[in-house]
């Protein structure tokens, strides 16, 4: 675990009942839920979920959610109504409740005992017609929750709770998070403007700028000697072409780089950033563009954004708390250029420099080549090709009103043939559910050109972390038409324009 990506949190398990059946019924409900709960907990899911004592009135409803909302241990809840939990009385506790919710529809007993059946076992298992009269409660108070129905051993109803914890993960990493802009946006491009203040108060990371100069200043605090250990990891974790090595001719330029990192990284941990955003436009006072400390610090979990995109800098960073722990890497990644082979249509997704290791296929190389942008030295970068697998592309945009996250699904290729001459890192992947429909589907979306790039996450996680941030989500991939597209984007502009009406 990376900078703090997955704190000491845990997902509380509530059940719902009722006085009706007698006081022996609710000791054996409490039973039964500590033993769905140790179920669920041997399933290694990310967080641990912890049992709660069952609530049968709406004032222990209330307090017990008003304990969860205030609790900063606890991520979010799972609501379970093992029977009848009259829902008029959750009315004043889901007033209160802040915390993500998922209402998890099983039964203690998977199998009916059909010649044992009596109405002891139906007191107990009643979630057929508990939870409805729950969901209808979420559903009058129009609560962003996931609803996951199954029993709690079957192994798709873990891996949707998988899910769900992921997306819970991300929305807490983001509350309160600082990222911070070095420089502001590239000059005249749209997409990475946006409403920072919009962000806070919806998603609730902060962006502020900090001049460069503060970097610059902190590089000169950084020692020889601390430039040297440095040095040395990057000697032991890459292949370092012969000019970066020690003795070699460009040695210093490799030292320059180190520098800039030691210097951002400690800015980052000192002011308990969670990413950062760069600019080529304002390098004033750095002899060279920080690539290769932005693919080492992205690595370590840290969100990044060139050009000024605080929007997928913040992404990308919720997207690394989401994986953590899963096998795949997360990185910033840029659509470059098209393979237009009627065939098989790709895209050659890379950056100038910034692209994270963690999704690389080999070890990659440590390499310096001139960069015709940002009139500075060459900077030293790693270089590699993406693993291939299933992967996904993730972009916020900005309505206006609103804000859009916007999926789209892929296949990540090895390139048809080497990339000899390419400087930089880079994936290549065929889009879903094909090329034509993926990026005219994208672009009608207003997707941006930067997106966060997961060989880790499921599109199922991003899509329950939209419901909790409560904001738009559009996913592209197996089975999406473009008229269908067109008629989501027309109704979501309106479902988004009335659903602060509706709720209150
Ligand atoms: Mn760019």
């Amino acid at each position: 675990m990376k900078q703090g990506l997955c704190e000491q949190l845990s997902v509380w398990f509530i059940t719902g009942s009722q006085h009706l059946y007698g006081p022996e019924a609710l000791v054996q409900v409490g039973d039964n839920s500590g033993k769905i709960v140790d179920g669920l907990n041997k399933n290694k899911l990310p967080l641990p979920i912890v049992c709660k004592p069952i609530v049968t009135t709406a004032e222990e409803i209330r307090n017990t959610l008003a304990d969860a909302s205030h609790d900063r241990s606890c991520a979010g809840v799972i609501l379970w109504m093992h029977t009848f939990s009259p829902s008029k009385m959750w009315i004043g506790g889901l007033n209160v409740l802040n915390k993500p919710v998922l209402h998890l529809h099983t039964q203690f007993n998977r199998d009916l005992p059909w010649g044992e059946i009596d109405m002891d076992f139906m007191n107990l298992n009643q979630a057929a017609h508990g939870d409805r009269e729950h969901g209808f409660i979420h559903t009058r108070m129009r609560l962003p929750r996931k609803v996951v129905a199954g029993h709690w051993s079957d192994p798709e109803v873990v891996g949707r709770i998988d899910a769900w914890q992921r997306a819970v993960i991300g929305w807490n990493d983001w509350q309160g998070a600082r990222f911070v802009r070095f420089g502001d946006n590239m000059r005249d491009v749209a997409v990475t403007e946006g409403d920072k203040v919009g962000a806070e108060m919806r998603l609730g990371y902060s962006v502020n700028t900090y001049p460069l100069g503060d970097l610059v200043g902190r590089m000169d605090g950084v020692s020889e000697k601390e430039v040297d250990e440095l040095c040395d990891v990057y000697d032991k974790s890459y292949t370092v072409a012969a000019e970066l090595r020690r003795g070699g001719k460009r040695r210093n330029t490799l030292r320059e780089a180190a520098r800039i990192e030691l210097a951002i990284r400690g800015f980052l941990v000192e002011g308990n950033f969670k990413g950062f955003t760069t600019t080529f436009e304002d390098l004033h006072g750095l002899t060279q563009l920080p690539g290769l400390a932005s693919q080492r610090l992205m690595a370590d979990g840290y969100g990044f954004g060139a050009e000024g995109d605080w929007k997928t800098c913040a992404l990308l960073r919720a997207m690394k708390s989401m994986a953590t722990g899963l096998k795949g890497g997360t990185s910033w990644m840029e659509d470059y250029t098209y393979h237009l082979d009627p065939k098989q249509s790709l895209i050659l997704g890379s950056h100038m420099l910034e692209v994270c290791p963690t999704i690389a296929a080999a070890k990659p190389a440590l390499r310096i080549e001139p960069l015709g942008i940002g009139g500075k030295d060459d900077p030293p970068r790693l270089v590699f090709t993406a693993k291939a697998g299933r992967a996904l592309n993730a972009t916020m945009v900005d309505m206006g009103n609103r804000f859009r996250l916007l999926v789209n699904e892929l296949d990540v290729i090895k390139p048809p043939q080497p990339l000899k001459k390419l400087p930089v890192a880079s994936a290549t992947w065929a889009p879903l559910p094909d090329f034509k429909t993926s990026t005219e589907a994208w672009i009608l979306s207003g997707g941006a050109h930067h997106s966060a790039f997961s060989a880790a996450l499921k599109a199922e996680v991003l899509e329950d972390f939209a419901t909790i941030a409560g904001i738009e989500y559009i996913r592209i991939g197996e089975g999406s038409t473009i008229s269908a597209l067109k008629n989501e984007l027309r109704w979501n502009e309106v479902a988004y324009l009335l659903l602060q009406g509706v709720r209150n």
